[in-house]
């Protein structure tokens, strides 16, 4: 049976010893997750890259994971990002992590002002 994103998540973590919710930034950051929530037009750059990946081997999960940890890290220290990221979604006024938002270049914080789950919502309304 086809493996989830969770398990992929999750065993990716486990193999490469990065904290889980690191993994899913990640993966967030290269659009995997983009195909469990709803793509929103900033993703759909990635959806070409997702197409490949979904069916890709682990190894080159792996190896993508490292790669963009890399570049998120801007070296080769494998760290977790801060717990404390979160960010108050202008719609449901929930906290949320960072990773639980779109990456948007018109934010400061470079985060949509919503988060993925009402966006989500709007999408499919
Ligand atoms: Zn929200």
């Amino acid at each position: 049976m086809e493996k989830s994103t969770e398990d992929k998540v999750r065993l990716i973590a486990n193999k490469i010893n990065l904290p889980v919710q690191r993994v899913y930034i990640l993966f967030s950051r290269i659009g995997l997750l983009s195909h469990v929530s709803k793509p929103t037009p900033h993703w759909e750059e990635t959806s070409l890259w997702f197409n490949c990946m979904e069916h890709a081997s682990l190894q080159a999960l792996i190896d993508k994971v490292k790669e963009e940890n890399y570049i998120l890290e801007d070296g080769p220290d494998l760290g977790a990002p801060p717990e404390h990221q979160m960010k108050v979604c202008s719609n449901c006024r929930k906290k949320k992590r960072w990773d639980l938002f779109f990456e948007s270049d018109k934010r400061e914080d470079g985060l949509t002002l919503w988060c993925k789950d009402c966006l989500a919502d709007l999408n499919n309304s």
